[in-house]
């Protein structure tokens, strides 16, 4: 099977034996599970959307191992036209969730093993790509969503991670066996680890000699004995538990983030691809975190396309729309999300081979695209916020509006103008407040800054990457300067 229908998907992911902790409870069936659901739905929708004939070429791929049609997010690049199509599938998909659809970080990580793995073995005589390459089909032939899970909880960031009190806090190998290996610690933060099949762990800073022992990279199914996850919390999550679906403000979508616990999980060599090798950590950290940044330009894009459009809509509810700052305001949404995109597109555009035959984006670019992204979706934002109006924060709930007497009162108070109903002026505002404070705000704002690594990891990048040497060299040209 090259490409699983949605609700194969759906049935895969309950055959798998997930051991997740949420509220203090141990989850029996995390796809049915109200809080968990919504998040399953959005990776739903890359298996979905593959499958219509309309968005057949952002959506698949034709594999370079086997020549079949893969989903996208299984695929390699293998050319700069595959990149800015997969900055493409990234938007549509936010404009069709409004939320994280999370399938991208094992897209971003089978990239960057690639060709790490590749060049590894020709400097070092070792043997990971091609057991890279088995994972790889296998993940193809089964479309599996894959978690990559690259940060490590990290304690005291002074501390190198053999210095740490607790040598779990980055996760390392305790044990090397004729057989495989045995690793311990935990990824934190891991974006749709409970929607995936499997994980594909890589170190999570550039590690020296003296931590090889924290130098590893390795897939395992996600249910794999030793494995548990601890479900992050998200503002405003418990909203889903109340079976409304006004107050929710995006009832089928959202995303979700758990810790990943490694208590002596056993790893057999064959799904081994870095053990040890350290001067080869950084550059698998670097690489992933450049597909990820690239990601960015058009994940948070197509949620920002749902934003804008909400607060377009809630200033013609308002009566607002015709106001010639609510236009300058909206024309401003446009600029700054369009700024994000074309970073994303240019990234890609730019990109080039790498010695394994896979592409990857122009590095600068794609760390001038996170960078953006740190700031752009606050701003973009504010100005929803702006335009809706404090009600969005302040208005009674769905309950109260469906409430016999008092909700006459609701009605009659919360209308804007005459010609849309109090309903759907709460529906666009509660929207809103889920994009930008709410569930979604998690991927839309927080994630924004500190995913695919925090604003002065892109800064560290940008100053390797921006030559100002040779911005000297022609600025001493131009002044004749010898
Ligand atoms: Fe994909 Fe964006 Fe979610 Fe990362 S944050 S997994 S790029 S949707
Ligand atoms: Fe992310």
């Amino acid at each position: 099977m090259a490409l699983k229908t949605a609700q194969q998907y759906e049935e895969s992911l309950r055959k798998l034996n997930f051991k997740v902790y949420l509220q203090g409870e141990l989850v029996k069936s995390p796809v049915d599970h109200p809080m968990i659901r919504p998040s399953m739905n959005s990776v739903k929708m890359t298996y979905e959307l593959a499958q219509d004939p309309q968005y057949a070429d952002l959506m698949t791929a034709t594999s370079h191992l086997t020549g079949k049609k893969v989903n996208r997010f299984c695929h390699l690049h293998q050319s700069t036209d595959d990149l800015v199509k997969k900055v493409k599938m990234q938007r549509l998909l936010g404009q069709k969730t409004a939320a994280c659809f999370q399938r991208c970080v094992g897209m971003d990580a089978v990239n960057a093993v690639d060709s790490t793995t590749f060049e590894m073995d020709q400097k070092l005589g070792t043997k990971y790509h091609d057991r890279f390459n088995k994972f790889l089909l296998k993940m193809q032939e089964e479309d599996w969503t894959v978690d990559g899970a690259m940060t490590d909880p990290k304690g005291d960031r002074g501390l190198s991670p053999s210095k740490q009190v607790d040598p779990d806090l980055f996760v390392h190998v305790v044990e090397k066996r004729e057989d495989g290996i045995v690793v311990s610690g935990a990824k934190a933060h891991q974006t749709g680890a409970i929607n995936s099949h499997w994980i594909l762990v890589m170190p999570t800073i550039s590690m020296t000699k003296e931590d090889a022992d924290y130098a590893v990279s390795f897939c395992a199914p996600a249910d794999a004995e030793g494995i548990f996850y601890i479900y992050g919390r998200q503002s405003c999550d418990t909203r889903k538990l109340e079976g409304g679906d006004i107050d929710v403000g995006n009832k089928q979508f959202g995303g979700h983030e758990a810790l990943m616990v490694f208590d002596n999980v056993f790893i057999p060599w064959e799904n081994v691809f870095m053990c040890g090798e350290s001067e080869f950590s950084g550059m698998l950290v670097e690489r992933f975190a450049g597909y990820h940044r690239q990601s960015y330009g058009g994940c948070k894009v197509g949620v920002g396309d749902v934003l804008i459009g909400a607060a377009a809509t809630a200033a013609e509810f308002n009566g607002a729309a015709k106001a010639s700052h609510v236009k300058d305001k909206l024309i401003e949404m446009m600029h700054l999300n369009e700024t994000l995109y074309a970073c994303g597109i240019a990234c890609s555009a730019e990109g080039h081979k790498t010695a394994s035959g896979n592409y990857i984006i122009d590095l600068l670019l794609a760390n001038v695209c996170k960078q953006n992204v740190t700031r752009f979706p606050y701003e973009i934002a504010r100005l929803a916020e702006d335009i809706a109006g404090g009600l969005m924060v302040t208005m009674p709930s769905e309950k109260d509006l469906r409430h016999p007497e008092i909700g006459k009162v609701v009605e009659k108070y919360f209308r804007g103008v005459a010609s849309v109903s109090t309903e759907n002026r709460m529906r666009i505002l509660r929207l809103i407040e889920n994009i930008t404070l709410g569930t979604a705000a998690v991927g839309y704002r927080t994630e924004s800054m500190h995913g695919a690594g925090s604003p002065q990891a892109q800064r560290i990048m940008i100053a390797r990457q921006g030559n100002l040497d040779k911005k000297k060299e022609l600025a001493k040209a131009i002044a004749g300067i010898k």
